[in-house]
């Protein structure tokens, strides 16, 4: 990607209004919350989630927390149920992180929730981040604002270390309160299960498949229940193609050839083609460059023979 100019500005109106503007044109942001710091952007545009990713250079795709504020936000977002409400009555806004159902038609980026039916969401307590979310009037993905592999940044020169000159802007707003990130319990059915311990106590015991962004929980990944060939440059019979660039398939990742918009569209279109009557699904050759990688790297993952 190429290098660009990140202004770091002191948390106040001024900041917020910048940060907003560039969220609603599709840039991430690097904003304090009440656990991290964590890199905001508009949930509902594929895009703009694509760039979260591109700026931590991270090799593959993790569902991100949704952060919204509050319940209202959360219901147009998320199917809660009682004990679900409950949690989010007695915890929100605050470092919890529900994960729930993914409602019918909810206007999130499939990217957000790396393609599963499930999506995290959280109402965060700290005031810039509240501040944000009403100003920008939409929900905003934010995992931590570090580089990928880097520890949580819990102060703003670890965001600038980590960031500077892969996004356009960092608010200030000193240390983190907690330095940890959010307790993340799952909602989906049957008792809750602590998926991530965090400041907030529930009294649950950690659940062993965890939060799926360790290698080997897989099983949690979504992948398209068909055979999946990679590096097709043409369909063989009973194979719906999904094309890139030149390669223009049944359906395009990107005419143009950009990984952004690639990345964008990823999961909308292997469930496209999940959905065809044709038995197999083919994908066009994909550049390893900038967020090509990740693609790759989730791509292999749906196409590696599943026990
Ligand atoms: P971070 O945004 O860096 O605090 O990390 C977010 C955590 O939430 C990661 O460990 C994700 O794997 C986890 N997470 C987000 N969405 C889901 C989901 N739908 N199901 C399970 N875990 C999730
Ligand atoms: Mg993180």
């Amino acid at each position: 990607m190429t290098a660009q100019n990140t202004r770091v500005m002191p948390c106040g109106p001024e900041a917020i209004a910048e940060a907003a503007r560039l969220i609603r044109a599709g840039e991430p942001v690097a904003m304090p919350t009440e656990t991290v710091y964590g890199l905001a952007a508009d949930a509902t545009s594929g895009e703009a989630v694509a760039r979260i990713y591109a700026a931590k250079g991270r090799p593959g795709f993790n569902p991100l927390i949704v952060h919204v504020r509050g319940l209202e936000e959360a219901a147009e977002i998320a199917v809660l149920d009682e004990k679900a409400e409950e949690l989010a009555r007695a915890h929100w806004p605050g470092p919890l992180t529900l994960v729930l159902p993914l409602r019918k038609g909810a206007p999130i980026a499939s990217l957000v929730t790396a393609g599963l039916s499930t999506v995290a969401v959280r109402a965060p307590a700290h005031k810039a981040m509240r501040e944000l979310l009403a100003a920008v009037g939409r929900p905003l993905a934010a995992p931590s604002a570090n580089a990928s592999g880097r520890i949580s940044p819990t102060r703003v020169e670890h965001v600038v270390a980590h960031l500077k000159g892969r996004i356009p802007l960092i608010v200030d707003a000193g240390p983190t309160a907690h330095g940890l990130e959010s307790t993340i319990v799952a909602l989906t059915g049957g008792p809750p299960r602590l998926l991530r311990p965090g400041p907030i106590d529930l009294g649950l015991i950690a659940d062993g498949d965890g939060p799926v962004e360790a290698p080997g929980q897989l099983a949690s990944h979504y992948a398209p229940a068909k055979p999946l060939r990679l590096g097709a440059e043409r369909a063989e019979p009973g194979e719906w193609l999904i094309g890139f660039g030149a390669v223009a398939g049944d359906a395009n990742l990107s005419p143009a050839g950009d990984v952004i918009e690639a990345a964008a569209r990823l999961f909308d279109l292997l469930h496209e083609a999940e959905g065809q009557a044709s038995p197999k699904i083919a994908v066009a050759p994909i550049p390893e460059t900038g967020l090509g990688a990740a693609i790759n790297d989730r791509l292999c993952r749906a196409a590696a023979p599943r026990a």
